[in-house]
């Protein structure tokens, strides 16, 4: 395959510094070589312009839930209102629509400058829990949805047995069952093998919940994800509800919980984890636990804000999510992790924005199993995130504080190109699928007249 250059007028570079004129080569999906010093661009060389970032990692999401956004905003309520809407949502979609759907929110992410998404995939089966002809279609239709949009995907197929302690599913929850923990790992290790060798998809676990598998269960999802070198993730402590059920249940907090029974350590990503002791911090960073941080999602949930610098100080990578999508915007999400902290503290200057940018790069890449993925060096997955520098938000930059400028004032609006893997999905701000709008707009009507009939 031809080699392609790409000349960056900036570009962020290791260990993180913005560097200015930089040539990019790229061959298939990997980058071969990085000059810098290079002041315009090379013949045949394609132009970025501002400042050029590695890929974005989106590593908590729930792609359907897009179809909330809006929706959800008018009543007051808890969470567990919210999740009321969210599984009308649910009990519309098949495996086509849940493509058309997805295909489209995956290329909003794209359009944000994602080119990895961490997909926490639990609706399984057709309405009642029947399985489809084939079990794993949905996950099927989820990994093609990823590649149409130009994105890799971490496929982290869901284990979803009970509606609570001792409580068995009901209602739309029987969509997201395999009856019990064998029949999901059989289901998982089908699909696994279906998706061998793709280098562009990964297919994780995920105890969607200490509500949801029971204790005793829990080292079935823990095994699949050693036997294959694979990630798991876990929703945890999201709500104090989840605490309190869990500690009349087990006597213990879900992370002891997950401890206890084998699922912590560094494949595994805690997601939330907004309510945490002392303890269950302790566990989680001496573990190498990794912490996901969805602020925008907790924030519109009314969930809390969690410890996230007291996780990280304390040996727990931190890495980003959009998980509702009631915004999809990396830059948006990591800004808040350092305004939440100053609103809980009543402090600034909790986080650099450099290490905000590594948790929407490299560690969200590491946390799905793409090691070695978002950051700028010869190897590495070719993915190159260009943001305007010239925008009515980022206008009038200080070259000193380009990092500063892009995590606290730009937003998904200013990324205007993206080669994700090698393939050049946005280009002046247009995605390759088309008007993705449009696109959003089609699949979300399809879903408001399914659950209209
Ligand atoms: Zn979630």
């Amino acid at each position: 395959m031809r080699e392609l250059t790409y000349w960056c007028e900036l570009a962020w570079l290791p260990p993180g510094r913005a560097v200015a004129g930089v040539l990019v080569a790229v061959r298939d999906t990997v980058i071969t070589r990085i000059d810098t010093g290079v002041p315009s661009p090379p013949r045949g060389a394609v132009r970025l312009a501002g400042l050029t970032l590695p890929g974005l990692a989106n590593a908590h999401s729930h792609a359907f839930h897009r179809a909330l956004r809006g929706v959800t905003q008018r009543e007051r309520g808890t969470f567990w209102t919210w999740r009321e809407r969210m599984y009308a949502v649910a009990g519309t979609l098949d495996p086509d629509s849940y493509l058309t759907l997805a295909r489209a929110v995956f290329a909003e992410m794209a359009l944000a400058g994602i080119t990895c998404v961490g997909e926490f995939h639990y609706l399984h089966h057709a309405p009642g829990g029947r399985p489809y002809d084939d079990p794993n279609v949905m996950g099927h239709a989820l990994i093609q949805a990823a590649r149409e949009a130009g994105l890799r995907i971490a496929l982290l197929d869901a284990c979803y047995l009970t509606g609570g302690a001792g409580v068995p599913l009901s209602g739309v929850q029987l969509r997201f069952g395999d009856g019990d923990a064998d029949r999901w790992a059989a289901r998982v290790e089908e699909l696994t093998s279906r998706h061998r060798g793709e280098r562009d998809v990964e297919i994780g676990v995920a105890v969607h919940s200490v509500r949801a598998v029971p204790a005793d269960r829990i080292h079935v999802v823990a095994d699949v994800s050693r036997r294959h070198a694979v990630p798991l993730h876990a929703h945890v402590s999201e709500q104090r509800a989840e605490n309190t059920a869990c500690e009349e249940a087990y006597g213990m907090s879900p992370v002891r919980l997950l401890e206890t029974h084998g699922a912590l350590g560094p494949r595994t990503t805690a997601v939330h984890a907004t309510h945490l002791s002392e303890a269950d911090i302790a566990l989680l960073a001496g573990s190498g636990t990794r912490v996901c941080m969805c602020p925008t999602t907790e924030r519109d949930l009314a969930d809390g804000i969690g410890p996230a610098r007291t996780l990280f100080d304390a040996g727990s990578p931190i890495t980003l999510g959009s998980d509702s999508h009631a915004v999809v915007d990396l830059f948006e999400e990591a800004r808040a992790v350092e305004l939440n902290e100053r609103l809980a503290s009543e402090r600034r200057g909790h986080w650099p924005a450099a290490e905000l940018l590594h948790a929407a790069t490299a560690a969200g890449h590491d946390s799905l199993g793409f090691p070695g993925a978002g950051v700028l060096v010869p190897g590495a997955w070719a993915d190159l995130v260009s943001v305007r520098l010239d925008s009515p938000r980022t206008a009038g930059a200080d070259p000193g504080h380009l990092a500063e400028t892009v995590v606290f004032a730009a937003t998904a609006a200013d990324v205007h190109s993206v080669v994700s893997g090698g393939r050049h999905v946005v280009s002046d701000g247009r995605h390759v699928l088309g008007d993705v709008g449009a696109l959003l707009a089609e699949a979300i009507a399809t879903t408001r007249q399914e659950s209209a009939s």
